[in-house]
C-alpha cells in the first residue's frame, strides 16, 4: 500500500478519544457513552500511525487485523475501502471497536504507547464500519461460487457468527441456531448498552441475512431440535455455546433474596429494556438500594454501572485484591469510577446478613424479586485479617463463568476435566467427533469477544478444508 503519511504527525497531533457523554447525563441512560469521532478527528488520529515495519499492534490482535493499512486508508478518508479491508480479518469490527480491551491488546502494543500515546485504533475501527454501513456499503458476496454443502452453527455469539461469516463468504450454506430471540450471545444479552447498543447487533443480523446466512432463533438445540438430527442433516456442525456456569460465591446466590448472580441481573435488565420475554430472567430493580458487587472483572464493571443507571443509592465494588490486580479493562474501571462507584479493596465476602423477619428464598416468586432481605455483607480483610461488615441491601456475585456443556454433548465430544470442549487451535478447532468443530468460551473458558471471533473464523477454514471447498 502506498505510503502518504507525514512521518512525525504523532508529535504534533496528540492522541485523542471522541468525547464522552457527561457523567451526570450518562449515569441515567443506557446508551453508549462515547460520541462518534468527527471526520477531521478520524483522519488526524489515523495519520498518527507511523506504519511500523513490524506492526506490534497487528501481532497482538488475536485476529491480526491489518491495522496500519486501514489506518492509512482512514487517514485518506477512504472509509469504505478501510471497512472492506477490516472485514477481511474480522467478522464484527464494529463490535471489537466498541468492546475489545484495546488497552491490553493492540493499543498497549502500539509503538507510540509509552512516550506519545497509542494510536486510537479501537475508535477508528468502530468509525470505519459504522460509516461504511451508514453509506449503504455491504460485504459483496455476489461473486462467491455456491458450494453443495450446508453447515449448522449452534450459538449466535461471536464464535458462531464469525464461523458463519467465513463459511458464507466461501459459498457454504449456513444456518445458525440460537435459543435466544436475537443474535449476539453475550454481546446482546450480557454486555450492557452503555458499551454496545443493541441496534449494532440488529444491524449486523440484517447484514448477515443479506449475505445469505439463515438464522433460526428461539430454538434450543437439545429440546426443540436434537443434536443428532443436526449431525445427520448437515455436512458439519460448529459448536459455539459459550460458558454459562457461574463461579460460586458461596453466598447461595440466586436463591437467597437480595443475593443475585451477575448474568441473571444483566440479562434481566436487557430483557426489561428491550422487551424480550424470558420468564427465567426477571427484572431486578435496584433503585434506591445500597449495592455490593463482588469481583473485579468486566462483568463486575458492567453490573456496578448498570446499578448506577437503575438509580441505586450507593454502589460498591468489593474486590479481594487491589486496583493493579484487577483483571478487566482499565478503561471500564475508570468509567465506573467517574460514574461514582466506590471501590473497596482486599475484601473477600464470606456471608450475608439477612433481616430476621421476611420470606425465605423459596417463598419468593420470580416476579416479586424487587425487594431484598439482605442488610449486610460480611467480609474478611485479606490485608489486616480482620472481619468487616458492609451495610448493603443487595449483593451481586460476579466471579466469572465456567463452561457449561449440555448433557447431550457430554456423551459425544471429548471434554477436559473442567468441562471445556477439547478442540485445539493447531487442529483447526476440530473436536474428537468427526465433522464437529467448536470455538469461543466453551473451548477456552470465559475469555474475550475477539478470541471467540478468531476461533470461529479458524474453525470455518478447517470445515472448508475438510469439505474440500476452495478458499
Ligand atoms: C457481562 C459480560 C461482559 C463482557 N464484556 C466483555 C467486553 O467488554 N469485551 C470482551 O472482549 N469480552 C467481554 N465479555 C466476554 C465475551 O462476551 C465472551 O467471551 C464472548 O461473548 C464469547 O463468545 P461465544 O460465542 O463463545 O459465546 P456467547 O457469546 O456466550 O454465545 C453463545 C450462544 O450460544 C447460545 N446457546 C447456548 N446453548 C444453546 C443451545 N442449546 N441451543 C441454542 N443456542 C444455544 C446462547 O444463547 C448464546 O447466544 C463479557 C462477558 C460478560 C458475561
Ligand atoms: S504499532 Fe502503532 S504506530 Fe505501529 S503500525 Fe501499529 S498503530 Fe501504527
Amino acid at each position: 500500500m502506498g505510503d502518504h503519511r507525514p512521518l512525525f504527525e504523532f508529535i504534533d497531533v496528540k492522541r485523542e478519544e471522541p468525547e464522552k457523554q457527561v457523567v451526570e447525563v450518562r449515569k441515567h441512560e443506557f446508551a453508549e457513552i462515547y460520541r462518534s469521532f468527527k471526520q477531521p478527528g478520524i483522519k488526524e488520529q489515523s495519520s498518527r500511525c507511523i506504519d511500523c515495519g513490524n506492526p506490534y499492534c497487528q501481532w497482538k490482535c488475536p485476529v491480526h487485523n491489518y491495522i496500519p493499512d486501514w489506518l492509512e486508508l482512514a487517514a485518506q478518508g477512504k472509509y469504505v475501502e478501510a471497512a472492506e479491508l477490516s472485514h477481511q480479518t474480522n467478522s464484527l469490527p464494529e463490535v471489537c471497536g466498541r468492546v475489545c480491551p484495546q488497552d491490553r491488546l493492540c493499543e498497549q502494543a502500539c509503538t507510540l504507547n509509552n512516550d506519545f500515546g497509542a494510536v486510537t485504533i479501537g475508535q477508528v475501527e468502530k468509525f470505519i464500519t459504522d460509516n461504511a454501513f451508514a453509506h449503504g456499503w455491504r460485504p459483496d458476496v455476489s461473486k462467491v461460487k455456491a458450494q453443495p454443502y450446508k453447515v449448522a452453527v449452534i450459538g449466535a455469539g461471536p464464535a458462531g457468527l464469525a464461523c458463519a461469516d467465513v463459511l458464507c463468504r466461501n459459498g457454504v450454506s449456513v444456518t445458525v441456531f440460537d435459543r435466544y430471540p436475537e443474535i449476539g450471545g453475550l454481546l446482546t444479552f450480557g454486555i450492557p448498552e452503555f458499551k454496545l447498543e443493541k441496534e449494532v447487533m440488529i444491524q449486523r443480523r440484517e447484514v448477515f441475512e443479506s449475505m445469505g446466512i439463515e438464522f433460526q432463533l428461539n430454538t434450543n438445540i437439545g429440546t426443540d431440535i436434537s443434536y443428532e438430527s443436526l449431525k445427520s442433516d448437515y455436512d458439519a456442525v460448529f459448536l459455539g455455546l459459550g460458558a454459562y456456569k457461574t463461579v460460586d460465591g458461596g453466598l447461595n446466590e440466586g436463591q437467597t433474596p437480595g443475593v443475585y448472580k451477575a448474568l441473571d441481573y444483566l440479562i434481566g435488565n436487557t430483557n426489561h429494556l428491550r422487551n424480550y420475554k424470558m420468564a427465567d430472567r426477571p427484572y431486578l430493580d435496584l433503585k434506591d438500594k445500597t449495592v455490593a458487587v463482588l469481583g473485579g472483572g468486566d462483568t463486575a464493571m458492567d453490573c456496578v454501572r448498570t446499578a448506577i443507571r437503575q438509580g441505586a443509592k450507593k454502589v460498591m465494588c468489593v474486590y479481594r485484591k487491589d486496583e493493579q490486580a484487577m483483571p478487566g479493562s482499565r478503561k471500564e474501571f475508570q468509567h465506573a469510577q467517574e460514574e461514582g462507584v466506590e471501590f473497596v479493596w482486599h475484601l473477600q465476602a464470606t456471608s450475608v446478613v439477612l433481616e430476621s423477619s421476611g420470606s425465605k428464598a423459596t417463598d419468593t416468586k420470580a416476579s416479586d424479586i424487587k425487594t431484598s432481605e439482605v442488610k449486610g455483607l460480611v467480609c474478611d480483610n485479606l490485608k489486616t485479617q480482620q472481619s468487616v461488615e458492609l451495610a448493603c441491601d443487595a449483593v451481586i456475585v460476579a466471579y466469572g463463568f465456567r463452561p457449561s456443556p449440555p448433557d447431550w454433548l457430554q456423551t459425544s465430544v471429548e471434554l477436559d476435566d473442567g468441562g471445556k470442549v477439547v478442540a485445539q487451535e493447531q487442529r483447526g478447532f476440530r473436536t474428537s467427533e468427526k465433522g464437529v468443530y467448536a470455538g469461543g468460551d466453551m473451548v477456552r473458558g470465559a475469555d474475550l469477544v475477539v478470541t471467540a471471533i478468531a476461533d470461529g473464523r479458524k474453525a470455518a477454514l478447517a470445515i472448508c478444508e475438510d469439505l474440500e471447498v476452495p478458499v
